[in-house]
């Protein structure tokens, strides 16, 4: 009996690993589907210039809703997409909706409209991407300099290193580079002079802690001092109340994007957020 029960001990955690690989495998199924099945859509979260309160664009976020499962958050399938390679058809898809997208809202709204696109280190080192970049602009006819290019600062950093040239191609072409999640991954100071990056994304999780008594609001306020010493742009995320706002304003954070200003909403929206309010 005794060994049944240590047996048994071991048995909770087993089949909740079981549950999750046999979840994986279930998603990366359905999410071989999802493009031909239309079952991914972007959503668009406004970006605002600081100092003015004007909108500078937005950023593409990828939703995915199943017919039977309903929502899965990107958190939850993106790492799926890159471990089976999905990404990249996916990544394709996302890229040549928000650029077709942002001609539209330029066409139609706010002419100087730059879309920020979340790129997978996965997808960015797979064969061909720079040519796939600039076949997507030519073929909906955006230009370079509206078109950021969002890559997470989680991405290793010897991934780091082979990218270096088709970030230099893609920057030489004139389209931005924004580090994402910045504070999270491995990239230090010193590293990040020799990347070329344009625009540098606080995660949120530093702007969580402005205003608590943690010294978190003296590390973010440091932080956007050296990256404008760096000669790059600070966009700071996860924005959800006006203590916050205050302080990035007062630091000179350049931009800003969060629940406060306006959450990810789907392109039938869009159009009300250029609307002047009486
Ligand atoms: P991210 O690129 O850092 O995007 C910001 C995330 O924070 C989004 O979550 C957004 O909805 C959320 N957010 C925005 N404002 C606030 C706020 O005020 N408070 C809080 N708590 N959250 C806020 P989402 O859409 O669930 O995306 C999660 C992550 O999935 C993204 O993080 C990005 O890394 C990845 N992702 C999303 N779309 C794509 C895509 O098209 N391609 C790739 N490769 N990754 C994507
Ligand atoms: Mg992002
Ligand atoms: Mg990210
Ligand atoms: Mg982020």
């Amino acid at each position: 009996q005794a060994k049944e029960a240590g047996k048994n001990r071991y048995l909770p955690y087993q089949e909740s690993m079981q549950h999750e690989i046999e979840r994986k495998y279930m998603l990366e199924n359905e999410l071989r589907h999802a493009l031909d099945r239309n079952e991914l859509q972007l959503h668009y979260q406004p970006q605002f210039e600081t100092a003015t309160g004007s909108i500078r664009g937005f950023e593409a976020l990828v939703r995915w809703i199943h017919p039977v499962m309903g929502a899965i958050s990107p958190a939850e399938f993106i790492p799926i997409a890159e471990d089976s390679g999905l990404i990249v058809p996916i990544g394709r898809w996302v890229l040549r909706e928000a650029c077709l997208k942002n001609k539209q809202i330029q066409a139609l709204y706010f002419p100087k409209s730059v879309m920020s696109v979340n790129i997978s280190a996965v997808q960015l080192l797979s064969g061909g991407f720079t040519e796939m970049v600039a076949g997507v602009l030519h073929e909906t006819g955006l230009s370079p300099a509206s078109l950021e290019i969002e890559l997470t600062e989680s991405m290793p950093i010897t991934s780091f290193d082979s990218a270096i040239p088709l970030l230099e191609t893609l920057s030489g072409w004139g389209i931005k580079l924004s580090l994402d999640d910045f504070g999270t991954g491995y990239s230090s100071l010193s590293y990040l002079k020799r990347l070329p990056f344009h625009t540098l994304k606080i995660d949120k999780m530093f702007i969580q802690d402005i205003a608590k008594e943690t010294g978190g609001s003296a590390i973010t306020e440091a932080l956007i001092t050296l990256v404008h010493q760096l000669g790059m742009a600070v966009i700071a995320e996860g924005i959800e109340n006006d203590e916050q706002l205050r302080c990035l304003k007062k630091w000179n954070c350049d931009c800003v994007q969060g629940y406060l200003l306006g959450r990810p909403v789907p392109f039938a929206e869009v159009p009300g957020l250029f609307q002047v309010k009486a």
